[in-house]
């Protein structure tokens, strides 16, 4: 029984699936939940990608998707919201009169810079990268609250033309015991990104050794997510993703249904 907490579908602009295709997908691998995750991205540098989300139409097809498989899965409307900070306003704004069950804040740009191009990751040294990206980061979580999940907090590792793109803990620990103990203390949480493997990063988004320090330093809430754009990505790496939670201390992941963890033994 899995709960793929990261699905995007046609309404994110990259998402290449329908929410009736996701969810027959993952009823066939044995999940019970999942949280439809699709993009908005306020301000995103590269302006020939718009991410957009028209709240009523998204809101509309899922109520429809429960309509036909609520039976057989349960749907969690939810959100992956690109955090920068000059545009934290508006994403308080626009969630302000939003019915969400879940929202991951993920950080896709840096300093106005598009992640995707290379554009930030160009001239650096990988150090100096990584840690100018944690620092962006945390400045995110530090200025946005309205989340629950923290989305693949080392996705910096897919951009850089680097030979050795890990981010290992002992390389920028003081950092990210800092994001750790500021999204712990605050009630929210981190995700375990099983799309890693995907991007050949040989690892979940974090890493293990990420995954098993934030639990040292008392984090409790965690989901598991695909980050699918595909019915194939759905819940892919699940297994693998929950002996990886397992192996860090977790005992529980949690589901959410009116914005609160729930914590489902694991
Ligand atoms: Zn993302
Ligand atoms: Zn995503």
């Amino acid at each position: 029984m899995y709960y793929d907490y990261h699905i995007h579908t046609g309404f994110s602009s990259d998402g290449r699936m329908e929410l009736r295709q996701a969810c027959a997908a993952a009823i066939a691998k044995d999940v019970v939940e999942i949280a439809v995750t699709d993009h908005l991205d306020i301000d995103y540098p590269d302006s020939s990608i718009e991410f957009d989300l028209d709240y009523t139409l998204y809101s509309d097809a899922i109520d429809r998707a429960r309509e036909s498989f609520g039976n057989k899965i349960s749907i969690i409307k939810g959100i992956e919201i690109g955090v920068q900070p000059h545009v934290i306003k508006e994403c308080v704004d626009y969630l302000e009169d939003k019915d969400f069950q879940f929202i991951i804040a993920s950080v896709h740009a840096v300093k106005k810079m598009d992640l995707h191009n290379g554009e930030f990751c160009a001239n650096r040294t990988k150090k100096e990268t990584y840690f100018e990206y944690l620092q962006e980061v945390y400045r995110c979580v530090d200025g946005f609250s309205r989340f629950n999940v923290l989305g693949h907090i080392d996705l910096i590792r897919r951009y850089g033309d680097y030979r050795d793109r890990s981010l290992r803990y002992p390389d920028y620990s003081d950092i990210l015991d800092e994001i750790f103990r500021l999204l712990i203390s605050t009630g929210r949480g981190l995700e375990i990104n099983t799309s890693g493997f995907r991007y050949n990063l040989s690892s979940t988004m974090p890493d293990f050794d990420l995954i098993k320090r934030y639990r040292e330093l008392g984090g409790e809430i965690l989901t598991i997510g695909s980050d699918a754009h595909t019915p194939s990505q759905v819940a892919e790496r699940f297994p693998q993703a929950l002996d990886i939670a397992r192996s860090a201390g977790f005992r529980y992941i949690s589901r959410f249904s009116d914005g609160n963890p729930e914590f489902v033994k694991i």
